[in-house]
């Protein structure tokens, strides 16, 4: 199925984020897991590209082995970060190759230790750039970018950073995924702005469901995103690790349940490489997600 046609006609397109695991043992793990979504029907599942310092290389080898292994569409994540044109050409040509459906185009973040993004020579700058440039040499691809609706931490302020998506998706971008959020409000009003500037393209809420309280305030702390103040409260009243879990499940339960109530087009969640969380949320909710992904 094509990108777009993912969240067309009331389809609910629901996806599964993954990042390339460090050790063997790791990605025998990732491909259980996987199994165990793909039993709730989703429409694609992604990998992150050198997110956190995670080797590049890694990205495909994965998506190739899921898509083989589940017969889902995969999506790569690919950035501008150290990258010639010549260089996301040849990832792009190979991605092609082995069967990749989407790309999921960013710029990246600063290598670590610097605060500012440097692009190399005949590299670009911003994402809308590599859109452009994934559109007019490989248009095969469906291409979905990144949303914030809390606004980009570089950005100065929101106008900027919506007239920036705005780019994004003029420049050929099909959908829109959001960065992690867990206050719906910043959502609804992140989309009534994006339609305000008719950006017609389905976003999609990204989620992460927390399991664990120090985990979630170090993730939050690098993207800018805020955790509200009595989640954090029921977090920390207990350090158990089943506490933690079931408070953080209960939250994302209600936060889901709120979003499809609300008609959004799909989710996606971040899994990080696990399924519990993701499938307790996904069946605790009405209709369940399973069902929802299948209409
Ligand atoms: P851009 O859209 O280029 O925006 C970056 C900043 O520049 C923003 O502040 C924007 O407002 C501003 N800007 C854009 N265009 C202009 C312009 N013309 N003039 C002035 N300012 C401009 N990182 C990874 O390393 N690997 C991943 O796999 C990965 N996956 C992600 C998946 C999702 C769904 C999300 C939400 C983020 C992901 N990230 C990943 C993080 C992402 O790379 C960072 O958030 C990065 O800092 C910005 O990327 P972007 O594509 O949003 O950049």
């Amino acid at each position: 199925m094509k990108l777009p046609n993912v969240y067309a006609d009331g389809h609910f397109g629901l996806s599964f984020e993954l990042f390339p695991p460090k050790t063997e043992a790791g990605e025998k793990a990732l491909y259980a897991h996987v199994d165990k979504l793909a039993a709730l029907s989703p429409s694609f599942i992604t990998c992150t590209y050198g997110a956190g310092g995670s080797t590049q290389t890694k990205t495909l080898d994965i998506l190739k082995q899921v898509k083989q292994n589940t017969k889902l569409p995969v999506a790569s994540h690919l950035t501008c970060v150290g990258a010639t044109r010549d260089d996301l050409r040849k990832y792009l040509t190979e991605a092609q190759a082995e069967g990749i459906d989407y790309i999921v185009a960013l710029r990246g973040d600063p290598p670590k230790g610097e605060t500012e993004f440097k692009p190399v020579e005949n590299g670009f700058s911003y994402a809308n750039e590599l859109v452009s440039f994934i559109k007019d040499e490989f248009p095969s691809f469906g291409i979905a970018v990144a949303g914030y609706p809390e606004k980009h931490q570089e950005a100065p302020n929101m106008e900027d950073d919506l007239a920036n998506l705005k780019r994004k998706v003029d420049c050929g971008a099909d959908s829109i995924v959001t960065q992690l959020f867990y206050c719906n409000e910043d959502f609804f009003r992140f989309r009534d702005r994006c339609q305000d500037l008719g950006i017609t393209q389905p976003i999609v809420p990204g989620l992460l469901p927390v399991t664990n309280l120090a985990q979630i305030k170090r993730i939050t702390s690098m993207c800018a995103a805020k955790l509200p103040t009595g989640f954090i409260e029921e977090l920390g009243k207990n350090d158990d690790a089943d506490w933690q879990t079931k408070v953080g499940i209960d939250f994302a339960t209600r936060q889901v349940q709120e979003l499809i109530d609300q008609g959004v087009p799909g989710l996606h969640f971040y899994v990080l490489n696990k399924s519990e969380a993701t499938l307790q949320v996904a069946t605790q909710v009405s209709p369940p997600l399973s069902t929802l992904a299948t209409t």
